[in-house]
């Protein structure tokens, strides 16, 4: 591949091609603060491995929150606000379908905004057993992702236990004990639905290593929780015990507002027991994983006692030599998410993130590598809600600009010709991307498929299915006055 890459961006350039890898809430954001720009030519190009936009908003928020995943349409409006100034490339994985290094070359920036793909691993003896499931997997599969919708679970079991208390822990906790009735009217996989059917898990145990305190879910989540029709909330009084540095901050006032709402929520709305016969959710506390025990499938989960001090300001774990097997048919691991390496990208293998000084991306020798700038999971780790990408991303993009007035960004040497346009090289390569347009006609098929269940909409859960019906709904198969009126 041609590298001609020498001195810096003229000054003053009018026109500047922005490629934005990932179409989730974090490419998104930053597409919407590129094109708000009104002195500078700005072209947003926006790739992602799927045909379906919107990332996580689509797979990872649950089915029972569609307010949430509302801010598509907010995404949609902003991108469709810059007319031909944005296109989507969707179903283009970079870096295999087309190189870093072939973007590098025809835009004078890229804002990469991959997201964290993996899942963490307990690194206990018993994780490969049957019936040990990464939580991040089984999100994608209630929410229809393609990657995740052949994953197969046993619902014919009474207890089931999440290992981690963030919001994740809580949203798997909140659909494997939420009835029928209650899911069937969002926009879950069809899949996913028809499991759930039969679905006896009686008891759901959310473990976490520390006191209640640390938790890192928020009081919303908790409050659904603690709501979940003729279910019952239980955290037993030994679980409510706090450490020494959250007792004083109660008592001074400095507490965290979410944290003292969190204890607020579960000292009026939590059960120290479960009522007889009823369905229930407990958070326990002060438990590590040891080791996943069972014969060819998880039958139980050996855990230890911990106890909780705290040093330098911060509450850390002992194991104790008290542990027990808390029997289980069904583990989920939640205990968060890693960004995972792409090939041409920065990446530091001991922190697994992308080194990056306010989103501006830095070689391994900590210097700016000219055009790449980052946001969202793939800039600040796997934390924060929807909403925290927003400032997130104004803060990479307004990094982008001031590089582009300095003449910072590196040079693009095919942005400007005809040669560096992305569409010819998709065509070589017979990569069917599937464009905007394209992503809104799949969508008024899944709401036009959802409304006869009178449901937000019925989605394509695998890639070859949705490629097919657009093809057959762009020749006439599917009237399109059928399906007027139904866009999302
Ligand atoms: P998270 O908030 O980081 O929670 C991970 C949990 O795993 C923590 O409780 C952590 O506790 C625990 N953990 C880590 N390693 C462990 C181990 N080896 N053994 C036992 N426990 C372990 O991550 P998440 O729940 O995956 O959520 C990711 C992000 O998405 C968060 O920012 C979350 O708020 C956001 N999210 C938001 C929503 C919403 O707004 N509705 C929904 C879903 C996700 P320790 O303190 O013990 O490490």
């Amino acid at each position: 591949m041609a590298r001609s890459r020498q001195g810096a961006e003229p000054r003053g350039l009018r026109e500047l091609k922005v490629a934005v890898v990932g179409a989730g809430p974090a490419g998104f954001f930053a597409t919407a603060e590129l094109l708000k720009r009104a002195d500078l030519k700005v072209q947003v190009d926006m790739f992602d491995r799927l045909p379906t936009p919107y990332g996580l908003v689509r797979h990872g928020v649950a089915p029972d929150h569609q307010s949430i995943k509302a801010i598509a349409h907010r995404y949609a409006k902003d991108a469709e606000g810059g007319g031909a100034r944005f296109r989507l490339f969707g179903n283009v994985t970079v870096g295999r379908d087309v190189a870093v290094e072939e973007l590098r070359e025809r835009y004078h920036a890229i804002v990469f905004a991959f997201g964290a793909q993996s899942n963490r691993r307990l690194g206990i003896p018993g994780e490969e057993l049957y019936g040990v499931h990464p939580a991040s997997v089984f999100v994608g599969w209630y929410n229809g992702h393609p990657d995740c919708i052949q994953a197969t679970y046993d619902f014919q079991i009474e207890r089931s236990v999440v290992v981690g208390v963030g919001n994740v822990g809580l949203d798997v906790a909140r659909v494997l004990l939420k009835s029928q009735a209650q899911l069937r009217r969002t926009d879950m996989s069809d899949v996913a639905l028809e499991a759930l059917r039969s679905n006896e898990i009686r008891e759901v145990v959310i473990l976490g290593r520390h006191t209640q305190a640390q938790a890192t879910y928020t009081p919303s989540e908790l409050e659904e929780l603690a709501h979940i029709e003729d279910c019952d909330f239980v955290v037993a009084p030994r679980d409510r015990e706090l450490d020494e540095l959250t007792t004083r901050q109660l008592a001074d006032g400095t507490i965290d507002p979410r944290v003292k709402k969190n204890l607020q929520i579960v000292e009026q709305k939590a059960l120290t027991e479960p009522r007889p016969g009823r369905k229930f959710v407990r958070l326990r506390y002060f438990a590590s994983p040891l080791e996943i025990v069972g014969e060819g499938r998880v039958e139980g989960l050996r855990i230890a006692e911990n106890h909780v001090f705290v040093e330098d300001g911060e509450a850390k774990i002992e194991r104790t030599p008290y542990a027990e097997v808390l029997p289980c048919g069904q583990i989920f691991r939640s205990i968060g998410y890693k960004v995972d390496p792409l090939p041409g990208v920065p990446y530091d293998d001991s922190t697994s993130s992308v080194p990056h000084e306010k989103g501006q991306i830095l070689d391994l020798e900590g210097r700016p590598v000219p055009g790449f700038f980052v946001t969202g999971w793939a800039k600040r780790g796997p934390t924060g809600v929807i909403g925290t990408n927003k400032p997130d991303a104004t803060e990479t993009v307004a990094l982008l600009f001031a590089a582009q007035a300095q003449g910072a960004l590196g040079q693009a040497p095919l942005a400007a010709g005809v040669e560096g346009e992305i569409v010819r090289l998709l065509a070589e390569r017979q990569v069917q991307y599937v464009s905007f347009p394209d992503w809104k006609l799949l969508d008024q098929i899944e709401v036009f498929q959802g409304k006869a269940s009178d449901r937000p909409r019925r989605k394509f859960t695998d890639v070859p299915t949705m490629l097919k019906a657009l093809a057959e709904t762009k020749m006439g198969a599917l009237p399109h006055e059928d399906l007027a009126g139904t866009g999302g």
